[in-house]
């Protein structure tokens, strides 16, 4: 009996003891579920779900043992999101910050805008969103361009197509306002395709393109910056000397009166005398056409003031002004006078120097010298001299490679890479 009894209680305490254990486990598991822990730390069903398949396990224990900061789930699915930076995130977030500032705060590229000048902080959104366009390439130009638009754009006139234009004018007249910088690139946008246009003679063009409706830009933009827009030897300046080799001597620019250059007879090489440097430059130059089997002397290198004065007027006598101002150059004006030009082996047409092989070698190696040809074919409107394959000057080794490679009169190059009204400072554009 006594052992029956034992066996009955056995039979009740054994699944109690398995059903308390089973219990006592189960909520064990329960309560150790990364689920509850998180549940617990504060975030609800849904935000759990994402949380698991955002983070690593050990980012989910780092939430659990944080307050809970739902905001970390909008910061991980943000394009900007940086895994390694997950603690900074989280700790941020607590500290009272929300999502967007801490996406800011650990960007590199808004850490690089907020240490670029110009930066302003009220921008942020327009800098991001400049670059999501794909238009900003660094910080500099993102802050810069969103700036400028902001300012550009109150003006009547704004067009954001022409930003890039706005900006090129704006570096060559930063003292304009950004009304008068967009009503000037309006008025001059017919000419954006011009290499040589030049800001600051836009009224001149407009007035000479209204005068000439049959010219095309190009034409329009080459007379006036040759200064061709008025007649020759009407509104004769004096040149510029300090532009040392670059002086331009024309016939609108002519030399200082009594002006004599220092002077180097180029005996053994021909006539006369050249100024030292551009007579140094000479010998050489003849020397090299003489290795390449070419012949070159000086006929008429530096001329003075008075014998300018009585050659000029024998082309009068004999053939009157008008021909004479296309043959030869009024006294002060001419390049002869600098003591930088020099006529090689001719000065007539009918010899045709043009087709000779010392015209060819010139054509390709004077500018290694600093000789460039002053009255090129076909640009008599421009230079006012009849095409003079004879006639070179001196500019130094540097103009002299651009001016040849770039096939204009020196008249063009001086109105825009020395000379130029844009470039206050410099003279011309940076290359
Ligand atoms: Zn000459």
């Amino acid at each position: 009996m006594e052992e029956e009894k034992k066996k009955s209680k056995a039979k009740i305490i054994i699944p109690i003891v398995l059903a308390v254990i089973v219990i006592a486990g189960g909520a064990a598991w329960y309560l150790s579920r990364v689920e509850t822990k998180l549940g617990r730390a504060g975030y609800d069903k849904a935000q759990i779900e994402i949380i698991k398949t955002l983070f690593s396990e050990e980012e989910q224990q780092a939430l659990i043992e944080a307050e809970a900061q739902p905001d970390i789930i909008t910061v991980a699915q943000s394009d900007r999101y940086q895994k390694e930076h997950f603690a900074d995130y989280l700790k941020d977030l607590g500290s009272g910050k929300n999502a967007s500032e801490v996406l800011n705060d650990y960007d590199p590229w808004v850490i690089t805008l907020r240490g670029t000048e110009g930066y302003n902080e009220e921008n942020l959104d327009l800098y991001l969103y400049s670059r999501k366009d794909g238009t900003a390439e660094d910080a500099a130009y993102t802050v810069n361009y969103v700036n400028m638009t902001l300012l550009y754009s109150k003006a009547s006139d704004y067009d954001a197509k022409l930003f890039e234009a706005y900006e090129k004018y704006r570096a060559k007249a930063p003292d304009k306002t950004p009304e008068e910088i967009v009503f000037h690139v309006g008025k001059s946008r017919d000419y954006l395709d011009e290499t040589y246009f030049i800001d600051a003679y836009l009224e001149k063009y407009e007035a000479y393109r209204a005068k000439n409706p049959d010219k095309t830009l190009e034409e329009v933009v080459r007379a006036v910056n040759s200064g061709i827009d008025k007649p020759f030897y009407t509104e004769m300046a004096e040149t510029d000397m300090s532009k040392g080799y670059l002086i331009i001597v024309n016939k609108y620019n002519k030399l200082p009166e009594g002006y004599t250059p220092k002077l180097e007879s180029l005996s053994g090489y021909g006539n006369g005398y050249m100024e030292p440097t551009a007579a140094a430059a000479f010998r050489k130059m003849v020397e090299a056409g003489r290795e390449a089997g070419v012949s070159l002397r000086s006929l008429s290198p530096y001329r003075s003031h008075s014998l300018q004065t009585w050659q000029y007027q024998f082309w009068v006598d004999a053939h009157g002004q008008e021909m004479a101002d296309r043959e030869s150059a009024r006294p002060g004006s001419s390049e002869h006078e600098t003591g930088l030009a020099v006529d090689i082996n001719t000065a007539v047409e009918e010899s045709h120097f043009e087709r000779t092989p010392e015209y060819a070698w010139l054509m390709e190696h004077c500018w290694e010298y600093g000789f460039i040809i002053r009255y090129r074919e076909e640009t008599e409107y421009i230079t006012g001299y009849v095409f003079e394959p004879w006639h070179y000057r001196y500019v130094g080794v540097e103009h002299a490679e651009k001016i040849m490679k770039l096939g204009i009169t020196y008249e063009e190059y001086y109105a825009y890479y020395i000379n130029n009204p844009d470039y206050p400072e410099t003279g011309g554009p940076a290359e």
